[in-house]
Formats: C-alpha cells, structure tokens, sequence
C-alpha cells in the first residue's frame, strides 16, 4: 500500500516539474536505476536477509511440566521424543529415526508451548517459523527460505554444540496444502516440495539430528505426501482443555498471582466450559488487571466473572441503547434465563444487559459436566432457550425485535442437528438427498413445538418475568443465585 501511495506521488511530481520545463530525464533514469536495484533485491535479497527465527522468541525454552493438562499429547509427544533423544537405542532395535511430528488441534490449545517443550526435553536448538512467512509472489524464494531454515537449524546446533534441532513451523497448512489448491500454485507447489526434500533428505547418521515440528488446526488441508510415514510420522491430537485441565492451567496462570480467599478453582473451571489455554491465560490476566484498576490488594471472585465475560464477549461499550430499547432487552434476556432454569435447573452463571462486541445482553451458562455427545432432550432444551427471548418480548411487549434473529439462526442450526443425526419425525434422512422443501418443514416443526411449549412456560410466570427484568435494568446484571432467589420467593 505504501508502495504504491509512494509511487504515485513520484509520478505526480515527476508530471508537475515536467509542466514546469524542468528536464526530468536524469530523475527518470535514476528512478529506473533503483527501482531495477530493489526488484533484484526483491527477489533475491529478500531471501538472502529472511529470518524467519527470531532468537528472543525462540530461545525461551519451557519444560512440559510448565503445560498443563494435554495428558494424551505430551504422552504421544515424549514417546517419540525418545526416538530423538536416545538414538542409539533406535538405531539397535532398527528403527527408522523419526522426522516430522504434526501437532492438530484447535488454536491456543498449547501446540507452540508443547513443540518448545520437545526441545528442552531433547536438549536441542529451536527454530521457529509460520506457514505464511515461507509464501511470496516471487517464484523460488519460498523453496529458499525452507533450504535456509533447514541449514540455520544445522549450524546452530554446531554452533552451540547441540546434537539435535527442532525446527517448528506454525500454521503448515499455508505451506503444506494440498498442491494445485492455490491460485498461484507453481510456488506454494515449489516450497512445499522443497520442505519434502529438506525432510527426506535428513540423514538419521549426521551429526545434527534435526525434528520437524508442525502445527496446524486444519490438518485436512494439509497434502497426502506430508503425511506419508517418513515424513509427518506422528499426528498428536492438541484438544480443548476438559474440566481437570483448565484447573491445571488455571492454576500454573495463577501461581504468581495474589488470589482471595473467596476465589474456587472449581467453580471457575466450570464456567469455563469451552475455553482454550490461552483462554484461560487471558482470563486470569484481564482479573489481575481489573482488581489492579480497582485498587485492590488481591484478585477477587468478582474480578474474575467479570474477565470471563469480557474474554467470552469482548471490551465493555460506552455506547448506551435508550431506556427503552434497554428494557426490551431485559426482558429478553430474562426470557432465555428463566426458560433454561427451569428446564436446568441452576444452569444460569449470570445475566447481564451490558454492551459487550456485538451483542447488547446475554445469559451466561454453567456447563455442568463437559460433554461431546447430545440427545434429542438436550437440543430440544436448547432450542427451546433460544426461544425464550422472543416469547418473553411478545409477552410482555406485545411484539418481536430484531434482537431474536441470531437465536433463531441458532435454533435452526440446532433442529438441523436434529434431523441430521435421525432424531427428527423423519427418522434417519441423507441431508443431501432430502428436498429443501421437506427439511424445512420439519425444521419449522421442530422450532414451532418448541415455541408453544416455552410460551406456556412464561405465561405462568409473567409477573416473575417483569420483576426480574426490572431488577436487571437497574443493576445492570443478576448472578445465577440472585435468579434463583426471585424464583423461590414466587413459589
Ligand atoms: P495457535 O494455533 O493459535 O498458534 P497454539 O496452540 O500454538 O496456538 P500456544 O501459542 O502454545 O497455542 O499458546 C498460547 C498461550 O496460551 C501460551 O503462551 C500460554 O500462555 C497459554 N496456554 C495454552 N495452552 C496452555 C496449556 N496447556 N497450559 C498452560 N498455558 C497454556
């Protein structure tokens, strides 16, 4: 962009003096003398000056005792670092030296953490690089940076007498995707193909032994060849934390904070049901921050729901909807709260009506146990919720807001699930084979028996719909608890 604002005002000059008499073809001539210069240092030079290892970055090694949770990764991990560490050992038993180790998994799960971790444990240098730093337009450069990495990690090692390098490369699907995918596939094509070279090409007897590490959260892009065994031998599965697992990261990020009395582990672990490891970093980050703001000594249960919700939904908003809107709002969110009450009874964290990213209120919910498989009764409760918030509108407004329509794109996902997975009135269907007309019909049915069954539900409560929403206008947020004392109270 630079470029060309630059180079478009060279021009505009170039016309004015011309305009004026002044000879403008000394400057033409020059102009074209560098511009020739920086072209051949483009395609050249650039790679001769790429450095895709930034040393700072890279030479703070961690060890895996510093990674919490991944219990299946690092034991799949270690097992094969072994390979590397004890290569005498493999070579008696005749084994092939391990190469190339793919890390999948989602982002901030702790792959980068972990491939760090591989070259304490190995005692080895480490390199680090992303995908796209390997992808330019000009052809051949990206093969070179490859060659160059491959050839730093080696004389590194020498350098400081290592036996071993793991070189890391971040996002590999930029670089390893399947070839005759890109648009301009003649030099992803070619880089590709050179780090297969650099990879087959790793003798198991020389003197460094070099490991790739790579990392990608979509390894179904990634090309067949990268995969063949002899190159990425190992896939280890980085998952989303489950419930031990994000207390063992909360509690490594919380090791150096002052935490109150009043904070439990537990309780914070499972409302983070979902959460990455940098997720949970950020979250126990932005609480010291907020009891910083406040003056307080320690980091306190308030702090922390509130970072929750700002890592779930983003920065607070000064921008304030009119009383009115505000109010619709309230109701609508208490629909969705009251409805997942009494059907999960002490499923609510929290309500809130505060502007956060693009939303301007939700319900927090607790997760009670994690889990990865749903039955009918389950989405159907989850529909159902979805609809709260429109149902308590109509109730007590007479009429529907726009603020319903991301719900009802939820809820239709979710009574797509349905019928996906055999559960609908059609029993078990082929999405693909099924007529448009057919699936939304049942889709509608789905959504509609859900509607009149919360309908019924809020009508029996209207009077504690209004209380509670005028509550939450004032006070701007009502915790779980606070809901559940309403509902008692009415009993
Ligand atoms: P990406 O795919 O986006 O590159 P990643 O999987 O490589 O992400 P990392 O860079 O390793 O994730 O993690 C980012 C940060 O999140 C770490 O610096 C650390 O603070 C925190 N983190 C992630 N996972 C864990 C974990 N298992 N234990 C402790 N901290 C973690």
């Amino acid at each position: 962009m630079i470029r060309e604002v630059a180079a478009g005002s060279a021009l505009a000059l170039l016309a004015v003096l011309a305009w004026q008499g002044v000879n403008v073809m000394p400057l033409l001539f020059m102009g074209g003398l560098f511009l020739f210069l920086y072209h051949f240092a483009g395609t050249r030079g650039t790679s001769k000056n790429f450095s895709p290892v930034q040393p700072g970055k890279n030479s703070v090694l961690i060890c895996f005792e510093q990674i919490g949770g991944q219990q299946t990764a690092k034991k799949e991990l270690l097992e094969a670092l072994d390979f590397v560490r004890f290569p005498e050992r493999v070579a008696r038993m005749g084994i092939r030296p391990l190469r190339g180790i793919l890390l999948a998994g989602p982002p901030g799960t702790g792959k980068t953490l972990l491939a760090k971790a591989a070259a304490a444990y190995t005692e080895s240098v480490f390199l680090a690089a992303s995908g796209s730093e390997f992808i330019e337009i000009y052809a051949g450069v990206g093969a070179q940076r490859v060659r160059q990495l491959f050839d730093r990690a080696r004389s590194l090692a020498l350098r400081e007498k290592k036996q071993s390098a793991v070189i890391f490369i971040d996002e590999i699907e930029i670089l390893g995707g399947k070839r005759g995918s890109h648009a301009s596939h003649h030099e992803y094509d070619q880089t590709l193909n050179q780090l297969l070279v650099e990879m087959d090409g790793l003798p198991s007897d020389a003197r460094v032994r070099t490991l790739v590490i790579g990392a990608t959260n979509r390894s179904d892009l990634l090309d067949a060849a990268l995969l063949r065994p002899g190159r990425f031998d190992r896939i280890v599965q980085v998952a989303l934390p489950d419930l031990a697992d994000r207390m063992e990261i909360l509690t490594l990020h919380l090791s150096n904070k002052p935490v109150a009395e009043d904070v439990t582990l537990d309780s914070l672990a499972r409302e983070t049901f979902g959460f990455s490891g940098a997720h949970l970093e950020s979250l126990t980050n932005e609480a010291a921050i907020l009891a910083m703001r406040e003056g307080s000594d320690k980091v306190r249960q308030h702090h922390f729901t509130e970072a929750i919700d700002k890592v779930i939904m983003g920065e607070k908003l000064e921008r304030k909807p009119a009383r009115e809107d505000l109010w619709r709002v309230a109701v609508h969110e208490v629909g969705h709260a009251l409805v997942s009450e009494m059907i999960r009874p002490g499923s609510v964290a929290a309500v809130t009506i505060t502007s956060r990213g693009g939303v301007l209120g939700y319900v927090r919910q607790t997760a009670e146990k994690d889990s990865y498989l749903h039955t009918l009764d389950y989405l159907e409760a989850q529909i159902a919720i979805l609809m709260g918030g429109a149902v308590a509108e109509e109730l007590l407004l007479g009429t529907r807001s726009t603020g319903a329509a991301g719900d009802f794109a939820q809820a239709v996902e979710t009574a797509r699930k349905i019928v996906a997975s055999g559960m609908s009135s059609l029993s078990v269907v082929s999405l693909e084979n099924l007529p448009g007309s057919i699936l939304h019909r049942v889709i509608r049915q789905i959504i509609a028996d859900q509607e009149k069954r919360v309908r019924s539900m809020l009508a029996e409560r209207e009077a504690l719909l209004r209380e509670v929403a005028a509550c939450l206008l004032e006070k701007e947020k009502v915790s779980g608890d606070a809901l559940r004392r309403f509902e008692s109270k009415k009993q």
